[in-house]
């Protein structure tokens, strides 16, 4: 199957995991960056992909670099936070996602700190002033474009000092978008005895207060990490999670409970998540009848598309039908209400049938 065949053949998608300021359009990071003076490495799209673009074997650490080139262009500016995620509607309708849950770290996108993360300035730009741009971007782009995007809020693991505001900030806005709370960027253990650890105290308050919970875990890092994400961060979906079926017990316990795998065929391969289109984790998910999806993670930086995904995913060995299967996981495991869910299901059920 080529990729007009497979986009053919799967027109509506459910997708769960992917990063809002990753995803992109690389022209778009053009246009605002020459509108607002930034300088970037090319004045093209073809000459800026060919430096954000990052090639297979790559890893972890060079994805999250990529981000430096160009997060500046968006980080700390209201209108280009605005356009980034109305886009993303658009951008999502136009490859027949009809429900979409992006996630993304408020505090990286704003510049209301000594030194901001990614705005080449201090300004006023909060992270709550970020989610209430985001919130009506994703509203309006919602009914414009007839699809459903909710969003999720990232705590960032090197900076636990934001993980509190991050839990209030869901909860501030669990009625206007946002359904959720992750965890990501590198993943490493935390050494904090759990009852002071903020990232777990922001989950805990987060499940407290019925928000869900979603976090990054055994993409590159160890079962371990898995272990934590489900007992210390009370996950309910773990991203990527590959790692987990070196550990039988745990593999058994995910399976068991339902847990659902957000994985990201392409992204796995660039960051070296895993290395084998013949032996990939994601066929074992399919094979013994785990709960996964299939998602892109950050679009702008590996340049794919969610029909290159499921095109990856055959490519791994998975059938058409495993493939329809995780679509409605997705459908089923996202964050959305049971009435949203039961639309959704429709939707699904007028293209594919029964599943
Ligand atoms: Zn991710």
């Amino acid at each position: 199957m080529n990729r007009k065949d497979v986009a053919k053949r799967f027109p509506v998608k459910v997708e769960l995991h992917v990063h809002l300021d990753g995803a992109v359009r690389t022209q778009t990071i053009l246009d605002i960056g020459q509108k607002r003076g930034i300088k970037l490495p090319a004045s093209t799209v073809d000459g800026l992909n060919k430096e954000i673009v990052i090639s297979y074997g790559a890893s972890l650490d060079t994805l999250l670099a990529s981000f430096h080139i160009f997060a500046p262009v968006f980080a700390g500016d209201r209108d280009a936070v605005y356009t980034m995620a109305y886009e993303f509607c658009e951008d999502c309708a136009r490859q027949g996602i009809v429900y979409a849950e992006v996630r993304y770290s408020p505090h990286l996108l704003a510049n209301t700190f000594d030194k901001p993360a990614y705005a080449r300035e201090s300004g006023s730009f909060s992270p709550r002033d970020v989610v209430c741009t985001v919130n009506e971007a994703l509203e309006k782009g919602s009914r414009d474009f007839n699809i459903t995007v909710k969003s999720i809020l990232a705590c960032i693991r090197s900076s636990s000092e934001w993980s509190k505001e991050v839990a209030s900030l869901c909860k501030e806005f669990r009625n206007s978008g946002v359904v959720g709370i992750d965890i990501a960027m590198s993943e490493f253990l935390s050494d904090q005895h759990p009852d002071e650890c903020p990232h777990r105290q922001a989950f805990l308050t987060a499940k407290n207060d019925g928000i869900h919970r979603t976090t990054h875990a055994g993409e590159v890092g160890e079962p371990a990490n898995v272990y934590e994400a489900l007992d210390d961060y009370y996950a309910e979906r773990i991203g990527h999670g590959y790692r987990s079926i070196l550990d039988a017990k745990l593999y058994e316990r995910i399976k068991r409970e339902g847990i659902h795998f957000e994985t990201c065929p392409i992204s796995s391969l660039k960051t070296a998540g895993a290395s084998s289109r013949t032996d990939h984790p994601i066929l074992r998910f399919a094979t013994d009848g785990a709960n996964f999806s299939i998602n892109t993670d950050d679009p702008t930086v590996l340049g794919n598309d969610l029909t290159d995904d499921y095109l990856m995913a055959l490519e791994f060995g998975l059938t058409e039908k495993q493939i329809q299967t995780s679509i409605f996981n997705a459908a089923w495991s996202s964050f959305a209400s049971d009435k949203e869910k039961q639309e959704i299901i429709k939707k699904l059920v007028e293209v594919y049938g029964e599943n």
